[in-house]
C-alpha cells in the first residue's frame, strides 16, 4: 500500500471549546491560542492507494458557503484538497472512494462542490463510493439541535442522491489493510481507519483524539455529544495501541502529525513525535 498524508487547510476554533473542562491554565501550556482565545487545527486527509483503489480519508471544509461562514472558520495556508491530491500526483477522478470519519462539516465539505456557477452540487470526485457509517449518515439526516451548525444540507444531501454512497454497517476490514473501527462519543458512527503500512498498524484517530493534547482521557472536546462514551473509547484505543505498538495519525493537531505511546504514572502519554515521512524509518 501507498500512504500520503497532506494539509487540506488551517482554520481556527475556540480553544476552550476545543478542551472542554480542561482549564484554559492548563491546555494553554501544550497548545497556543490567539489574543481571541482561538486555536490553529489542521485538516489532514490520508490518501491511500492499494492495487485495485485510491482511497482518500476525509474532505476538509470544501468552498460551497459563502464569505460571511468562512469568516469564522479562518481558513488559511495548506495545500488544498484537488491541489494537494494533484500534487501527489491524483486527479478527482482518480479517487475510486472517499472515506468520510463523520458528517461534520470541516470533515466532509470538499467531497460536494458547486455544480458550474448554478445553486446545484455535485460530487468532486465523479467516480468515487461515499463511505459514511450507517449510524452516522441516519443520525445526521435527523440532525438535532447540538449539531445543527456541522451538519450541512448541501454537503449530505447530494452524496446520498448521487447513487455513490455505501453505508457501512460493522466495524472491520473495508480494504484489504484498512479496516475501521466505530465511535459513538463525539457524535455517532464516527469511524476510525486503522491502516496495516510498513509492518505497523497506523490509527487515524480523527475526532476521537484531535491533537496530541487530547491523549489524557478527559481532555476531551465539548463538541462530544456523550463525553461519557468518549473517554470510554479513547480508553480502548490507547490501550490497544500502546499494546500493539501502533502509531497515532493526527487530523488536527497544528505541530504533531503523529506519535507513539508509553505507559507513565499519569497514563498513556506520547512517546516520540514525528513527521508521518519519517515513519519509513521507525
Ligand atoms: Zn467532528
Amino acid at each position: 500500500m501507498k500512504l500520503q498524508l497532506f494539509n487540506i487547510a488551517n482554520f481556527k476554533v475556540d480553544g476552550g471549546a476545543m478542551f472542554g473542562v480542561v482549564p484554559k491554565v492548563l491546555w494553554s501550556r501544550v497548545y497556543s491560542s490567539d489574543s481571541n482565545n482561538l486555536i490553529v487545527l489542521t485538516l489532514r486527509s490520508l490518501v491511500a492507494e492499494t492495487n485495485d483503489h485510491v482511497i482518500l480519508v476525509d474532505t476538509g471544509w470544501g468552498d460551497k458557503q459563502d464569505e460571511k461562514f468562512f469568516r469564522h472558520v479562518h481558513l488559511h495556508g495548506g495545500e488544498g484538497l484537488i491541489q494537494g491530491l494533484s500534487n501527489r500526483g491524483y486527479k478527482p477522478e482518480d479517487i475510486t472512494d472517499v472515506v468520510l470519519t463523520h458528517l461534520h462539516a470541516d470533515h466532509c465539505g470538499g467531497g460536494v462542490k458547486k455544480k458550474d456557477k448554478s445553486n446545484s452540487y455535485e460530487l468532486t470526485f465523479p467516480l468515487a463510493t461515499y463511505h459514511v457509517s450507517r449510524t452516522q449518515w441516519e443520525w445526521a439526516l435527523k440532525n438535532n439541535v447540538r449539531e445543527e451548525d456541522a451538519f450541512l444540507e448541501e454537503n449530505i444531501f447530494p452524496i446520498g442522491q448521487s447513487g455513490q454512497l455505501n453505508l457501512v454497517d460493522e466495524e472491520g476490514e473495508l480494504f484489504p489493510g484498512f479496516s475501521v473501527r466505530i465511535c459513538y462519543g463525539h457524535t455517532p458512527g464516527l469511524m476510525i481507519p486503522e491502516i496495516k503500512y510498513k509492518g505497523k498498524t497506523l490509527v487515524y484517530t480523527g475526532d476521537l483524539i484531535p491533537t496530541v493534547a487530547h491523549i489524557p482521557i478527559i481532555w476531551n472536546m465539548s463538541y462530544d455529544i456523550e463525553s461519557l462514551k468518549t473517554i470510554e473509547e479513547k480508553e480502548k484505543l490507547l490501550k490497544e495501541a500502546l499494546e500493539g505498538g501502533n502509531i497515532l495519525i493526527f487530523q488536527h493537531d497544528e505541530h504533531v502529525e503523529c506519535c507513539t505511546l508509553e505507559m507513565t504514572p499519569k497514563g498513556i502519554r506520547a512517546k516520540e513525535k514525528f513527521r508521518f515521512s519519517e515513519i519509513n524509518f521507525k
